[in-house]
């Protein structure tokens, strides 16, 4: 009897998802950042486990938006909510529900969906506050089940495996055993990239950059990408391709390393910074990034 199930994973911003998520699968497919607003689509990462298919939807954070990329970033999470059987409602450790978590959770339980609440970041906070976080909130909410973890250091990631089951229902599994994403592979590289840029620049640029992977081709052992790195002004453009050209030389190169070790070939990554002025807030551009309302 084989099972499976598609699990979201939703949550405020920087509260740990795509850690969470990156744990689960024990492979990296999400950004990971300090910086909040970094997973911008629902990214899909999937795990074959004996007669178990888990099917994870990791999302942008729940948030108003401000921008048309922010409409776009909501729609997404509640595009997600529609399509899951089970969902992990994460929160931090020794915080308490905004505005907008308690809209996510009152249209989850509309749905009449399974719903784990997550509590991440344990490793961080005492255990007196762990314990003030599951009391305050159970006393307004019900879940299936409420699990203490550290996304970061894996403590309690085994026992959201274990609750994940007891909820999962017989079905056919959806994706070839091997299968790790339903990311498309330029997709995947154009987050890679702008990972590089949210890690080596300051506040301000990553926000307002987008990755177009303009080509990409494989040639006997050699997978050539060319990418297009769209910025807001053309100070940020000189922040990211630095002095002599060195940032973005140190954002290639990283990016290489994370794409070879990925795709497990050598590849050849030329990299080109263009200007765009408030592209996050207009619906050509939006589009052809890839943010568009058609999928
Ligand atoms: P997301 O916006 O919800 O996807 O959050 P991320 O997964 O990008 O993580 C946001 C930040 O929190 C990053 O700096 C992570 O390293 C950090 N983080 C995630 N999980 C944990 C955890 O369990 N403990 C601690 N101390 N930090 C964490
Ligand atoms: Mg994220």
């Amino acid at each position: 009897m084989t099972k499976s199930a598609f699990i979201l994973i939703c949550g405020r911003p920087n509260v740990g998802k795509s850690t969470l998520l990156n744990a689960l699968l024990g492979e990296k497919i999400a950004i990971v950042s300090k910086k909040p607003q970094t997973t911008r689509t629902r990214i899909t990462g999937i795990l074959t486990k004996g007669e178990n298919q888990y099917v994870f939807i990791d999302t942008p954070g729940i948030h108003n938006p401000k921008t048309k990329l922010g409409d776009y970033m909501m729609k997404r999470v509640n595009d997600s909510i529609n399509d899951s059987d089970i969902n992990l409602f994460v929160i931090e450790a020794g915080t308490r529900l905004n505005e907008a978590e308690t809209k996510t959770l009152a249209s989850l339980s509309l749905r009449g969906g399974k719903t784990i609440l997550i509590i991440n970041k344990c490793d961080a906070v005492n255990k007196v506050k762990v314990a003030e976080t599951i009391r305050d909130i159970s006393e307004n909410y019900e879940f299936e089940s409420v699990i203490p973890i550290s996304a970061l250091t894996g403590d309690g990631v085994s026992i959201v495996f274990d609750e994940i089951d007891k909820l999962m229902l017989e079905s056919v599994h959806f994706f070839p055993e091997d299968m790790i994403t339903d990311m498309p592979e330029k997709q995947l590289v154009a987050e890679m990239i702008r990972e590089k840029i949210l890690r080596l620049t300051d506040e301000e640029i990553p926000h307002g950059v987008a990755v177009v992977i303009e080509e990409f081709h494989e040639k006997k052992d050699l997978l050539s990408i060319r990418a297009e790195i769209y910025c807001e002004k053309e100070s940020h453009k000189r922040i990211i391709i630095g002095h002599k050209g060195e940032m973005l030389k140190k954002i290639g190169t990283y990016a290489r390393q994370d794409i070879e070790s990925f795709f497990g070939m050598r590849v050849y990554l030329d990299l080109w910074v263009k200007v765009k002025e408030n592209w996050r807030d207009r619906q050509s551009l939006l589009n052809s990034f890839g943010y568009g309302d058609k999928e």
